[in-house]
């Protein structure tokens, strides 16, 4: 029996990027001691948890030997060595995401295999493990995705013409429909061990349009209660057939005909759900916890609306990263920075976020648009 709240329980993370640190604040509300292993020194999490260990998170020795300090293992971050996870859940160590839902998540055709097999609706697709099968069986238009390693877009192309098919790499990928969506949404599921389940309310993403990296996320997202309640059970569905322990980030399409489409999911805390810092009453981070602890889940209710706005690296600037306009948005009301702690900028990168929070929600995306213009991630030098 593992007691949580006690001198001798630790916390291992995988990953400690903005994500990670962000964790840490509610681990310190909840005085947990935590180890962190992340391959850059300088980490986001570096300064702040308990114990930092340098390494990589795809070193199958690196993993088990970090993993055999903690009590319970999670992640911030989906790329990492399955192999040690199974050794280490094979030796009582508790790992939450589990090793079985990883290895389905970081392949995003076993992923969509899963989809498949579970009646989870999703665009239609096919597999490929090279570009010459590709190109005799797939017709134009469609979706290209790298079945792994992809991350922000990095792995995705909308491929409409010869061009753009030659382009391709010649690796293992899925090719998926194009969808014709009015919306992308997501919803956060949370699930504990003893199978307690609790779902956030759905959020609206909108797109930078060039680098395909989310610029607003609006919660509630503007869209039908009932499309809503569709979309949360779907989310919840998919949760449920995972087995899943810990939080669960379901992306979804809402079609021309308000059916949902799972895109994929992210089987930890997400960029979705960074408004719940200051809009929920129970945020997504502290709600991990709870479930990768096996303790209540909080509620996922809104207390107001949120809307959040990426903070991503200028472009045309990398190195040493300044912050223009902070003083000019801090003077609205409800507005809150999160600076993640990187010492260098560069063009697209994620290096913070603002959340606006107001009862209207139309005024806080207005606000959200001024926010976006007026502050400028930068370097002081090119
Ligand atoms: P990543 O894992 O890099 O986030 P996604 O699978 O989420 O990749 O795709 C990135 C973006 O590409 C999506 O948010 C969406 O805008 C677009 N996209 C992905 N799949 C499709 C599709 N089948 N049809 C239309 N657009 C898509």
């Amino acid at each position: 029996m593992i007691h949580y709240f006690s001198s001798n329980f630790k916390l291992g993370v995988l990953g400690g990027g903005q994500l990670g640190r962000m964790l840490l604040a509610e681990t310190q509300k909840y005085d947990i001691y935590t180890l962190i292993l992340d391959a850059d020194k300088n980490a986001p999490c570096a300064q702040i948890c308990n114990e930092f260990h340098q390494g990589s998170l795809m070193d199958f020795y690196t993993v088990y030997q970090f993993g055999k300090k903690v009590d319970v293992l999670t992640i911030e971050i989906e790329h990492v060595n399955i192999e040690a996870l199974y050794k280490l859940q094979d030796e009582g160590v508790k790992v939450f995401p589990q090793p079985e839902v990883l290895e389905i998540i970081q392949h995003k055709g076993k992923q969509k295999d899963f989809f498949a097999s579970n009646t989870i609706p999703t665009a239609n697709y096919k597999r490929f493990t090279n570009l010459t099968s590709l190109k005799e069986k797939c017709q134009l238009p469609f979706v290209w995705k790298s079945a792994q390693f992809g991350y922000d877009g990095t792995g995705v192309k909308v491929v409409k013409t010869d061009a753009d098919l030659s382009s391709l790499p010649d690796t293992d990928c899925i090719v998926e429909e194009l969808v014709p969506f009015k919306n992308e949404l997501a919803v956060i599921v949370a699930r504990n061990e003893n199978g307690d389940t609790k779902t956030y309310p759905v959020v609206e993403m909108e797109f930078h349009p060039e680098a395909n990296q989310v610029e607003y996320v609006i919660c509630p997202a503007r869209i039908d209660s009932a499309v809503a309640e569709k979309a949360r059970a779907i989310a919840l569905k998919v949760a449920k057939n995972f087995n899943h322990v810990g939080l669960l980030a379901v992306e979804m399409f809402q079609t021309e005909n308000d059916d949902i489409l799972v895109n994929e999911v992210a089987p930890r805390t997400h960029n979705s759900g960074h408004y719940s810092i200051e809009a929920s009453y129970t945020n997504q981070f502290e709600q991990h916890l709870r479930s990768v602890l096996n303790l209540p889940l909080g509620n996922t209710d809104s207390k107001v609306a949120g809307i959040m706005v990426n903070l991503v690296g200028a472009e045309g600037f990398t190195g040493d990263v300044v912050y223009r306009g902070m003083e000019d948005i801090l003077e609205i009301d409800g507005v809150t920075p999160h600076i993640y702690g990187k010492k260098e900028t560069r063009p697209f990168r994620k290096m913070g976020h603002v959340t606006i929070v107001d009862k209207d929600i139309d005024k806080a995306r207005k606000i959200a648009e001024r926010v976006k213009k007026t502050i400028k991630v930068e370097s002081r030098k090119l």
